[in-house]
């Protein structure tokens, strides 16, 4: 069997990647989600174990000081603490699902430098719609919704280290470049070392 790939996505908080993931990966099979661990608060409608583990900081810190780290990645976002569970990525990648990290730049580069993964920087039409958007998903606090639009400038600016750039205006033009994109390579890295189709294929 053929190992799935990592693909990493980022994007400002309130693009709309959530919404354009779940588009995709109703379509799409053979892509699985990591379900990252936070220290954050859940929101109204979020459940724990398919959003997020949602952790306390101790519990997360003996995550991450686990030898090797139990963590693929870790980062802090917007004063929280977020990681990527490594045997959960590394036993699905194993069995050829294509493994989908919703995670901030700085995870990005932590997996960029560590590993080959494809990956998606999503970024808002502006900043004056992005900021629009994540008032009008009405989950953050205006303190969180401060932090938020002040650490998306900041972010952009990372897009260029990306493999792709999606900009999420139309919602359905946005789901289809991703689709587009997975779909690519999965033709570019489904095939054996001398170019031809993988063994088993027939
Ligand atoms: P993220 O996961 O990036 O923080 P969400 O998926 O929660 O963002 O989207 C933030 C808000 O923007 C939601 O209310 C969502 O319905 C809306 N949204 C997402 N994509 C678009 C789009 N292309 N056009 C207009 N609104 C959008
Ligand atoms: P939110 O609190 O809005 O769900 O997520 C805030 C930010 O944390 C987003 O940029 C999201 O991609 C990022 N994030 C979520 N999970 C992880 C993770 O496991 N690692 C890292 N580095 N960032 C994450």
């Amino acid at each position: 069997m053929t190992e799935g790939f990592l693909l990493v996505l980022s994007a400002p908080s309130g693009c709309g990647k959530t919404t354009l993931l779940k588009r995709v990966m109703a379509d799409l099979p053979g892509l699985v989600f990591s379900v990252s661990h936070t220290t954050r608060e859940p929101r109204a409608g979020e459940k724990d174990g398919r959003d997020y583990h949602f952790v306390q900081a101790d519990e997360f810190l003996e995550i991450s000081d686990q030898q090797p780290s139990g963590f693929l990645e870790w980062a802090r976002v917007h004063g929280n603490l977020y990681g990527t569970s490594r045997q959960d990525v590394e036993q699905r990648l194993a069995r050829g699902f294509d493994v989908v990290l919703d995670i901030d730049v700085q995870g990005a580069e932590l997996i960029r430098n560590n590993a080959d993964p494809v990956s998606v920087f999503i970024a808002p039409p502006s900043l004056s719609e992005l900021a629009r958007r994540l008032r009008g998903r009405g989950t953050e606090t205006e303190e969180s919704l401060r932090v938020r639009l002040a650490g998306a400038e900041k972010e952009m600016q990372e897009a260029g280290k990306y493999t792709y750039l999606i900009v999420n205006d139309d919602l359905d033009e946005a789901v289809e470049s991703l689709k587009a994109i997975i779909i690519a390579e999965r033709c570019r890295r489904r095939r054996g070392k001398d170019g031809l189709p993988a063994a088993g294929t027939d």
